[in-house]
């Protein structure tokens, strides 16, 4: 059989919780049917995480197969060198036309692509800037008139149609800047939802700091007062919260932010629906794999939280569909545990092309056929490591199907905690909301060595010894 083509489409923080096909609170009332397709077609994640949840290094795993601790990339500041070794470059070796678009936010010039036209960091969504392969990476770029997510999708599709898939099998990145914020949809969406009241997360009201959680995070005041001071960096209409008292203005801001979230998923679903049509017209769509996912997730408002960072599940979760025809069986659900470290092995196991001895992740292929191997891992890892913030701390931890328990032990480095102050337990089966932290309920005090001494093997297996 043809080695298939990978088109991986990847967002920016475009959380689970607004996909349609995982059934969330607002699946009543959203619409994604082209990400939902995909998923139809072919397989949809239930439990695919992401090892450290913020962008720059989400990123760099995903090319690398290693751990953030492994490749270095381990905050937004860091970037990937040119020279470190990357999935593409195998690809390439493979004999795999490569290409990536869009949002790479990696700092130097990517390398390991026969093609590239990408932003710098975080890009703008209107009138976007590109930096094209062969251009002066230092230079100027070129400026595109429209909307990012409408551009990047051009731009990918261009590149497709040169490609000659007789002659070899391209490996495609499409990374759209959508869905971070501040949220700018095209203006095509602006009444879109306008008359959705969507329903509110369980604990939206909670306290500043919930006080069964030992972090603070960002509150949704937080993302009020931006909308409040700047409003211009918003798509408009403006947030209007004069005469309401603290808790109207906090659902307020929810709704506001719901809706320009939601108009920016539109504009993803219509161009996800645009690269799909391109596939089959052109016959190529049984012998693609389509992957369609984000770097990691984001709370809107669970928790009374916005922004991503922490192991909690909104953030945590990697929502992912893929669709190949020849292999996959429609309508595939995968419950075992995958993370970003998994998918560059994935993307070689489909190339047919072994994998180097660096990564260290596992492909998930034949899990999406609906076969779980032996010795599937039972448990994945998670290191998150900002710059010195007490209110959004370093923390590691693990996560089986049932249990989460997570060190934040940036709290005894920044804050002076009490280690034993510093660690949250969620029963995932009982509380999969994660509203109640049972690390000091006695009817866990069994179940916590076994997963400390999971969580130090984990740490032990990746050579993570990083405080
Ligand atoms: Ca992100």
């Amino acid at each position: 059989m043809d080695r298939p083509n990978i088109l991986f489409i990847m967002a920016d923080d475009h959380t689970s919780q607004t996909w349609g096909c995982y059934n969330s609170r607002l699946a009543p009332c959203i619409s994604t049917p082209n990400i939902d397709r995909i998923a139809a077609e072919g397989a949809l994640l239930n439990n695919c995480f992401c090892t450290n949840s913020i962008c720059v290094p989400s990123r760099a795993t995903i090319l690398t197969g290693q751990y953030s601790h492994e490749n270095g990339v381990r905050t937004l500041a860091d970037s990937l060198d040119p020279d470190q070794d990357i999935v593409a470059k195998h690809l390439q070796a493979a004999g795999y036309q490569t290409a990536v678009f869009g949002k790479w936010h990696l700092g130097k010039e990517p390398s390991g692509f026969h093609y590239y036209n990408v932003l710098h960091g975080q890009g703008r969504y209107l009138n976007p800037v590109l930096w094209e392969k062969g251009q002066d990476w230092d230079g100027e770029g070129t400026r595109y008139e429209g909307h990012s997510t409408d551009i990047i999708t051009d731009h990918t599709l261009n590149w497709l149609k040169q490609q000659d898939t007789s002659d070899r099998p391209f490996f495609c990145m499409c990374h759209f800047k959508a869905t971070h914020e501040p949220f700018y949809s095209h203006e095509r969406y602006r009444s879109l939802y306008e008359d959705v009241d969507f329903p509110e997360p369980e604990d939206l009201l909670a306290d500043e700091a919930p006080q069964n959680k030992v972090f603070q995070g960002w509150p949704l005041e937080i993302q009020q007062q931006r909308r409040l001071e700047k409003p211009d960096n918003y798509p408009p209409p403006k947030l209007d919260v004069e005469g309401l008292d603290a808790e109207e203005a906090r659902r307020a801001t929810y709704q506001d932010m719901m809706k320009d979230y939601m108009r920016t998923v539109a504009g993803i679903d219509d161009n996800i629906g645009r690269l799909l049509a391109y596939l089959e017209e052109s016959g190529l769509g049984e012998n693609t794999v389509v992957i369609y996912t984000s770097d990691q997730g984001y709370f809107l408002g669970e928790h009374n939280l916005f922004d991503k960072r922490f192991m909690l599940e909104e953030s945590l979760r990697m929502p992912f569909v893929i669709r190949y025809p020849r292999e996959i069986p429609a309508g595939t659900v995968v419950d075992d545990i995958v993370t970003n470290v998994d998918f560059a092995e994935l993307f070689l196991d489909y190339a047919g092309k072994e994998v180097p001895g660096f990564m260290s992740g596992q492909s998930f292929r034949e899990n999406l056929r609906g076969r779980t191997p032996e010795h599937w891992p039972e448990a994945m890892y998670y290191h998150y490591w900002p710059p010195r913030q007490p209110e959004r701390p370093s923390h590691y931890g693990i996560r089986t199907h049932q249990y989460k328990l997570i060190y934040y032990y940036g709290l005894v480095r920044d804050d002076n905690r009490a280690p034993e102050d510093c660690w949250e337990l969620y029963d995932l089966d009982r509380d999969p909301l994660e509203l109640r932290n049972r690390y000091r309920d006695p009817e866990y005090a069994d179940v916590i060595p076994d997963l400390r001494a999971k969580l130090s093997d984990l740490r032990a297996r990746y050579g993570d010894t990083e405080l």
